[in-house]
């Protein structure tokens, strides 16, 4: 056994110290960006940030609006959609504005095999477990990418610097980085495993960025902030679940209290809701470690992207970052809590 010392901290943890700018408004700031992945060889252009690949947020519908904003939005689609959806889907929209979402089960790469087949142009997959620590799960990004050279592949999630390396050199363009942040995670609970995502972010972007591979930070966003201080902390793309949950391009049903209140259930993808959705069950072997929760109805999603986009901008114009690139450039965090307080994660 052995105990690291080392203050790890997570998005609550901190606050951006402001800096002196010439920024007059936030209107001046650009927050779309400019990658070219180190496998695929293809270019990204837009706001990267990426609806998670879960029921009610990485939806066929939130890709079509996020097209319709124009700005390089893109969605995970989740991984329920019979071939038959994903076909169409990719015929009437193309494939700018989404990932194609992958696990490495026979059943989804038989599924992926077929949509290859079909002739549709694929261009960014996301191959995406829980715990992409195990070595089956790294010679399967092997295998992706020997299969497609020229198809951008995400793959994890991990947190620690070495994992990181480890998938970029096996062929990954993008590592999701995230144990147990999310909002309607359990695993920290479960399992007692995790790692705070700030300090997560910051150490595995130094790892990937020095091999000229990227990270999106998945999990953990409540609030805009949030989504700025990841930013600040060195990740290329963001993922965010939660926030993007209740919307009417979730899919779910609106349902109302008593009280004239409007509500969404939203709920984990390894939470016992969703197994029994998709899988008929929770297997025996493993547990539960995700939730179900009730989130507020939030209406049209555009609204919500305007506000956690004005954030972003306005963050970027507290420190004087022209662009959302020179955001981590200009940040500064400064410390707010004890560490003691995170190590539960949300509730
Ligand atoms: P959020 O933005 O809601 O804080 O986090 C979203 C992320 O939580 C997802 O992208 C995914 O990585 C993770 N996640 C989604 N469902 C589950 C689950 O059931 N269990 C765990 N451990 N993580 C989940």
């Amino acid at each position: 056994m052995r105990i690291e010392e080392d203050v790890k901290l997570d998005f609550k943890d901190v606050l951006i110290r402001p800096k002196r700018s010439t920024l007059a408004s936030r209107k001046e700031v650009d927050i779309s960006r400019n990658y070219q992945f180190k496998w695929s060889g293809r270019d990204f252009s837009g706001v990267p940030v990426i609806a998670a690949n879960m029921d009610g947020v990485g939806t066929m519908e939130m890709a079509k609006v996020f097209a319709g904003m124009g700005n390089g939005l893109t969605a995970a689609l989740h991984k329920h959609y019979p071939l038959e959806e994903l076909l169409k889907f990719y015929e009437e929209n193309g494939n700018e504005n989404v990932w194609y979402s992958i696990g490495v089960s026979d059943k989804d790469e038989e599924k992926l095999d077929a949509f290859l087949k079909s002739g549709k142009d694929i261009d960014k997959i996301c191959v995406d477990v829980a715990n992409g620590y195990s070595q089956p799960f790294t010679d399967f990004v092997r295998r992706m990418r020997d299969k497609m050279p020229d198809v951008t592949i995400m793959a994890g999630n991990v947190v620690t610097g070495e994992m990181v390396e480890e998938l970029v050199l096996s062929g990954a363009d993008v590592v999701k980085v995230g144990i147990g942040p999310g909002s309607v995670c359990t695993t920290r609970k479960m399992t007692g495993v995790g790692y705070p995502q700030l300090s997560a972010v910051i150490e595995c972007a130094d790892a990937a960025h020095g091999l000229k591979g990227l990270v999106c930070a998945d999990g953990g966003c409540s609030v805009p902030g949030d989504i700025a201080k990841a930013f600040g902390a060195g990740a290329d793309f963001v993922m965010l679940g939660g926030m993007l949950s209740g919307h009417d391009q979730g899919e779910g049903h609106v349902e109302e209290d008593e009280h004239g209140n409007k509500h969404v259930t939203f709920y984990g993808m390894s939470s016992s809701t969703a197994m029994d959705k998709h899988a008929g069950g929770v297997a025996e072997y493993r547990a539960s470690e995700g939730k179900t929760v009730q989130v507020p109805y939030k209406g049209d999603v555009k609204d919500t992207l305007q506000d956690i986009l004005g954030g972003l901008r306005s963050a970027c114009t507290y420190v004087g970052a022209v662009t959302l690139k020179e955001l981590s450039k200009r940040t500064t965090f400064v410390r707010v809590t004890q560490q003691l307080n995170t190590i539960f994660g949300n509730d």
